[in-house]
């Protein structure tokens, strides 16, 4: 029996797993290219409406490769389903510039890092200068819309920007000196840089791979009581750490969503979670849970409120599930 539901915060949807970038960090998959067309975009939206606050579009791939941006972009502004991109920024240019402008678009997460890997070095130059204008015109054109550029490369605690001419670079931009900047990313993880634009540090992390080795069975997370996924083959997963499908729990082109977030195997993992268990193998080898449970031991004693947190900050380093930072005393 198909039963009431949580309201999600966010809903990923993978409306590519193409991209531009080859990442040395990125999820190996299996999957062949595929994108949503916007009909079906459009069918996930009418059911997302009042199931979730936004939609990230963002699992694996680059959504700016999208050829229909504007069209996926229309169909969820005609049901009022605010959007989340996450992009490596390469294609940062004037018409997808435009488009990430757009009132229904209310953050945009540009993936530094993702550049800086996937990119000759003297293409990141130039490209910065991309990011850097859109954030500009952003700033003039949408106040409102919340821009994180992110850099999650830490590999242990506490992270900066490394390359110095980066730093410099966005120090001149934003008026501010980030050159010795020390971040604990424990504790918190934005940096203002003015307005709604902020700098977004992590770490980076382990996806999870049913031939790792198996962990600990105790932990939790907000699959599917915060967040769920949707790939670009329809399949509905727990989390966007699920690169490949391996929980799906159906697919969405046949099944309606509310079906599918009731099936069995969606309750048993969600009344596992609920108890602090793992109940699927891939969950018990995925160390991202791991560091939640580490953050909330740590952060609770202190009394720092970290806001609406959802678990999936780690995956695929481009991948930026935030919430979005709605003022400058939640950052994290
Ligand atoms: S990490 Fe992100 S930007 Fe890099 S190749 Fe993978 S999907 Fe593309
Ligand atoms: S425990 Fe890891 S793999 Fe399992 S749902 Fe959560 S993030 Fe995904």
């Amino acid at each position: 029996m198909v039963g009431s539901l949580a309201h999600f915060q966010r809903v990923n949807i993978e409306i590519t797993n193409v991209c531009n970038l080859r990442c040395s960090f990125c999820a190996p998959s299996a999957r062949p290219p595929q994108r949503l067309s916007v009909p079906a975009f459009r069918g996930l939206a009418e059911q997302l409406a009042g199931l979730t606050d936004e939609v990230v579009l963002h699992v694996l791939g680059e959504p700016l490769t999208h050829p229909d941006l504007a069209g996926i972009l229309a169909a969820a502004a005609a049901v009022g389903l605010p959007v989340h991109v996450v992009s490596n920024g390469v294609l940062l240019a004037a018409e997808p510039a435009e488009l990430m402008l757009q009132p229904i678009v209310r953050q945009v997460s540009v993936s530094l890092q993702s550049a800086a890997d996937g990119l000759p070095e003297a293409g990141f130059a130039e490209y910065l200068e991309r990011v850097l204008a859109f954030c500009d015109r952003a700033a003039s054109q949408r106040p409102d819309l919340y821009l994180n550029l992110r850099l999650w490369g830490a590999q242990g605690p506490y992270t900066g920007i490394d390359d110095v001419r980066l730093a410099e670079r966005l120090s001149q931009h934003f008026g501010r000196d980030l050159r010795s900047l020390q971040v604990d990313v424990r504790r918190r993880k934005n940096v203002p840089l003015r307005g709604r634009q902020y700098l977004h540090f992590d770490s980076r992390f382990t996806w999870p791979r049913l031939d790792l080795p198996e962990g600990n069975a105790a932990g939790t997370c907000h699959g599917l009581s915060g967040h769920f996924g949707i790939l670009a083959d329809g399949r509905v997963v727990p989390c966007c750490l699920d690169a490949d499908g391996v929980l799906a729990l159906g697919n969405a082109f046949t099944t309606p969503l509310r079906e599918i977030l009731q099936s069995e195997r969606a309750q048993r993992l969600r009344a596992g979670f609920a108890v602090g268990r793992r109940v699927e193998a891939l969950c018990r080898r995925c160390s991202f849970v791991e560091r939640f449970s580490r953050q909330r031991a740590s952060a609770k004693p202190q009394g720092h409120g970290e806001g609406r947190r959802g678990h999936g900050e780690g995956r695929c380093q481009q991948l930026a599930q935030d919430p979005p930072q709605r003022d400058p005393e939640v950052a994290r």
